[in-house]
């Protein structure tokens, strides 16, 4: 096995984790089976527990693994499918030792960070690398490991040590390092400079590691006269020395990093020059470019509780924009905060009231994603409401569905204090239930997570036929609540049909409304297994229907053309 280890300094939110993949991307390109395992240093166990406010989205996988989302970028530039243990944190390592010394498998030793849990690391790293992520055999030909935070935090120093330690036990041909930093601008002169560089190479080295290449991001292409100055400073050759500067869209990096060899100079560290052929990104760079030259745009309305930050449903807009460059399309999404939209609003911000309806009557589709707690939930229930009463296309995503069943109860049914237990412990008809896969008794993970399986139930439904008339589709979940099984006729009997459910045919998948153009709620996550190149079904169909085109597409789809 041979390793890229991707560390990064000066500044946190450099985009390492887009150079992680992207590299990967390259040496895919050049014929190589590529894996990757990011590390992230806080003590959670995994990031299920953290905020989408302060850390985005929680990235889930086909195994139920809650992970960082930077595996979310993995997945999709390498199209690989990867476990819960390619995130490793400082909680899981410790969690391991932990177990190991209650059990006595240190036999009266005194346990420390070093070797203990630096062992642990070494030992993770190179078991989880093993593990085949592309649906082939055997192990990858390479692995890149992320390493999360900023060289020198207090928290990344046992990950620093073991790293180390494995590039000595793996030895110099199969280990590469490679330093993400960043080249400031100061002064009308425009200086691009390089000492916080110089300082953060320092500090790695002083922890025993050497960068073989140093990934500087900067705005402006970096000057040959800088690049000469890093070199000398840094001990790194200047071919080493690759520039990711400010461009068009990301899946330009890749082609950043080709176009300054850089495949080349790991190749030839990880004395991989011979098996290795030339990047093919022929593919990739057509999508790139593509994205670039497309003018027309459709509008869709994002009705959330955690629009102050993006990065909060970081998948779902990569699901959009897949499928938007699918149709030739540039997404423009409008963020609304779903509070905004709700009657307390008109009289506390009626501003935010007004523009937040103003938005919504603008907008080509709407979405509501996947959520937690009751906030802005009125207001999503206002947003699918006015979707499902004036035929614009809605797709609901997990809590988007929960929405869609409570409103349809209140306004169609009747059922005005119609609720999720979720929201209110007391309602009289609760349509949205508690149900555990497991126990109802036991509290801890009671969150149905992963990939589990939905039986279509008709092939004449608008899902089946955009999942091309497939009989079941796997998607991943993350929800403890579900549609109340008792309440399904009722609904049913008037209008909206439940055509996806769950092997056991007890638990709602998917929702529709016939009578409407496109207005379809998921109990799963469909962003999840998106990809650039095959954009998932049920977001290009939002699309498709936003913009006039869905019946076209699908009746093109069942002739077979
Ligand atoms: N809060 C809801 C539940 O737990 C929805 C979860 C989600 O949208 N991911 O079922």
């Amino acid at each position: 096995m041979k390793y890229v280890l991707i560390s990064g300094g000066v500044v946190s939110g450099l985009g390492k984790g887009v150079t992680a993949s992207s590299i990967g991307v390259v040496l895919k390109a050049c014929g190589l089976r590529v894996t990757s395992i990011k590390i992230d240093p806080y003590l959670n166990i995994d990031a299920g527990t953290m905020s989408p406010f302060e850390h985005g989205e929680v990235f889930v996988l086909d195994d139920g693994g809650e992970v960082d989302l930077d595996l979310g970028n993995y997945e999709r530039f390498l199209d690989v499918t990867l476990t819960k243990d390619n995130n490793i944190t400082t909680g899981k390592i410790y969690q391991s030792v932990l177990e190991k010394e209650r059990r006595g498998d240190y036999l009266g030793k005194t346990v420390q960070v070093v070797p203990h849990i630096t062992d642990a690391i070494k030992d993770w790293v190179q078991s989880v690398a093993a593990i085949p992520v592309d649906g082939q055999e055997g192990p990858a030909d390479v692995c890149v490991i992320e390493l999360g935070g900023t060289v020198g935090d207090i928290e990344s120093m046992p990950f620093i040590e073991a790293l180390r330690q494995l590039s000595f036990s793996v030895g110099p041909d199969n280990f590469c390092l490679i330093h993400v930093s960043l080249i400031p601008v100061l002064g009308v002169v425009g200086e691009q400079k390089t000492k916080p560089t110089q300082h953060s190479v320092r500090e790695l080295r002083a922890l025993g590691l050497t960068p073989h290449l140093l990934a500087c991001r900067s705005a402006e292409p970096l000057l040959q006269n800088t690049k000469d100055k890093l070199s000398q400073f840094c001990h790194v050759p200047v071919e080493n020395i690759l520039n990711i500067h400010d461009v068009p869209n990301i899946w330009h990096i890749p082609l950043l990093l080709r176009n300054q060899n850089a495949h080349h100079s790991i190749l030839q560290q990880l004395n991989l020059l011979e098996k290795a052929t030339s990047p093919a990104l022929q593919q990739w760079t057509k999508m790139a470019e593509t994205y670039d030259n497309i003018t027309d745009s459709v509008k869709i309305a994002m009705v959330g509780k955690y629009v102050g930050l993006t990065d909060s449903y970081l998948s779902v807009i990569k699901a959009l924009l897949h499928a938007c460059v699918a149709l030739s399309l540039r997404p423009s999404i409008d963020w609304i905060a779903a509070s905004d939209l709700e009657d307390d609003s008109a009289k506390s911000t009626p501003q935010a009231y007004a523009t937040a309806w103003e938005t919504l009557k603008r907008a080509n589709c709407v979405l509501v994603p996947g959520g937690f707690g009751d906030r802005g939930v009125k207001g999503m229930m206002l947003a699918a409401k006015y979707a499902r009463e004036n035929n614009v296309p809605y797709l609901g995503i997990c809590l988007g569905m929960q929405i869609s069943v409570i409103e349809f109860a209140r306004s169609v049914l009747g059922l005005e204090r119609a609720n999720s237990v979720e929201f209110d412990a007391q309602t009289p008809n609760p349509v949205v239930i508690f149900m555990p896969e497991g126990s109802r008794t036991h509290m801890g993970s009671t969150m149905r997570l992963g990939s589990r399986r939905t039986l279509l139930q008709t092939p004449d439904c608008i899902t089946s036929k955009l999942y091309g008339n497939s009989a079941y589709v796997d998607e991943r979940h993350r929800h403890r609540y579900e549609v109340n099984p008792d309440v399904i006729r009722t609904l049913e009997e008037a209008g909206l049909k439940f055509v996806g459910k769950d092997e056991t045919g007890n638990r709602m998948e998917i929702l529709e409304l016939p009578s409407h153009p496109y207005y379809v709620g998921v109990q799963f996550h469909p962003e999840f297994k998106s990809r650039p190149a095959r954009p998932s079904a049920l977001f290009l169909g939002l699309i498709l229907s936003a913009t006039g085109k869905l019946e076209a597409y699908v009746s093109r789809r069942q002739n077979g053309s």
